[in-house]
């Protein structure tokens, strides 16, 4: 089955006992017993729910692992991912994850005697260099945000393998639609489903595959035990949404790859990013590991002034955090998703005041483009 058609057919196809095409909300928290611990296979809905069960057994088809998970956020997901650790154990993590991943390593897991390095996992030597002997894992996104930076994660796979640590990937940008870590050789992938698998700006969810059984156990155990599950109704809505995750990665892109070029064609855009354009550094690699280069696209307008210039006249674009939903999302990272970090490490990586950032929707590009076109008149 190709991705497209395994989007649609994957996992449990509608409902066993009813025939229902789409898969029921089973609005419920617990199960009766024939005899004690006689059961169809469902006891408390923390443990399990039939239609989280749906979720959790697709997302696990999708990214071809051997279990998948289903969390009430990006976030619950990671913190039960990092549960699997303990205290004086060392994570390397790159330089420029999502702020929240950043910050629940430091100041939450931190607390509990978990140890991280920073380091930008685009630099193999360097990844190589960070891991000590109490290393457990490594942890990255690809590509990054704001600044679409790409790893490799074949080749990081090969270091974790060779040093015995776990590769860990955030796959929320790209999606299984178009890049699939686990086949690459990462040990667990994650999402914030709250992003392109929901994509309608309705849910927030994260999800969770296991690449091995044993993995897939003990991320069991952590999930029940800890409890950030996903109810029923959102994982409903998540499953509804990722029907349609094909088409519409598909148009994002296509969106994306014009409105970029559109850019890069403008003599008043300091610099585009996106890896879909032969000169993003990126360009080359992502080839090898996706099918495609993903809706997100970041471009310099040259100051803060000019960029809320922009902000303020746009139509189309709406104003907010977050992305990989229907509508196009426009945000200045600096001020916004960026803010907490200082001034000198933002000049240092690359976030300037007037740099902009576009999760490109699926309106009609021409739409798109005649706006940004006005606003940056
Ligand atoms: C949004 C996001 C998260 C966090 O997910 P939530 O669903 O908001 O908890 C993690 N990683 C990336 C790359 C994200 O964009």
């Amino acid at each position: 089955m190709r991705i497209k058609t395994r989007l649609i057919h994957g996992g449990i196809d509608g409902d066993p006992h009813t025939g229902a095409v789409s898969v029921p909300i089973y609005q419920v928290s617990t199960y009766k017993q024939e005899a004690i611990g006689v059961h169809k296979g469902f006891e408390y809905s923390r443990t399990g729910n039939p239609t989280r069960h749906a979720l959790e057994t697709y997302i696990a088809e999708i990214e071809g692992g051997a279990r998948g998970f289903a969390f009430g956020s990006g976030m619950a997901a990671l913190s039960t991912i990092l549960s699997l650790f303990n205290k004086g154990d060392h994570l390397v993590v790159g330089d420029d994850v999502y702020g929240g991943t950043y910050r629940v390593v430091t100041r939450v897991f931190s607390r509990m005697g978990l140890e991280a390095s920073y380091v930008d996992t685009s630099n193999l030597e360097a990844v190589e260099a960070a891991i000590r002997p109490e290393t457990k894992a490594i942890l990255m996104e690809t590509p990054t945000n704001p600044l679409l930076k790409v790893s490799d994660i074949r080749a990081l796979a090969d270091i974790a393998k060779a040093k015995g640590v776990l590769l860990i990937v955030d796959n929320t940008f790209m999606t299984p639609y178009w890049q699939n870590p686990l086949d690459l050789g990462a040990d667990i992938v994650f999402h914030s489903a709250t992003k392109y698998l929901g994509g309608h700006s309705d849910v927030v969810a994260g999800l969770v595959v296991a690449k091995d059984a044993k993995i897939g156990e003990d991320l069991h155990f952590v999930q029940n035990a800890i409890g950030g599950i996903l109810g029923p109704q959102d994982s409903w809505l998540l499953l509804r949404g990722m029907k349609t995750l094909g088409i519409r990665m598909e148009e994002h892109e296509q969106n994306a790859r014009t409105l970029a070029k559109w850019l890069s064609e403008r003599s008043d855009i300091k610099r585009v990013i996106y890896p879909g354009l032969p000169d993003h550094p990126g360009h080359e690699l992502i080839q090898k590991q996706a099918r495609g280069f993903g809706g997100m696209i970041s471009f310099d307008v040259g100051s803060a002034e000019r960029a809320d210039e922009v902000l303020a006249k746009v139509k189309y674009y709406t104003l907010a955090e977050s992305l990989g939903a229907v509508e196009s999302l426009i945000s200045v990272p600096a001020r916004m998703t960026h803010a907490s970090i200082p001034a000198e490490r933002r000049a240092e990586l690359g976030i300037t005041d007037g740099l902009v950032r576009i999760s490109v929707g699926i309106e009609d590009v021409q739409d798109l483009i005649e706006d940004l076109d006005q606003a940056l008149s």
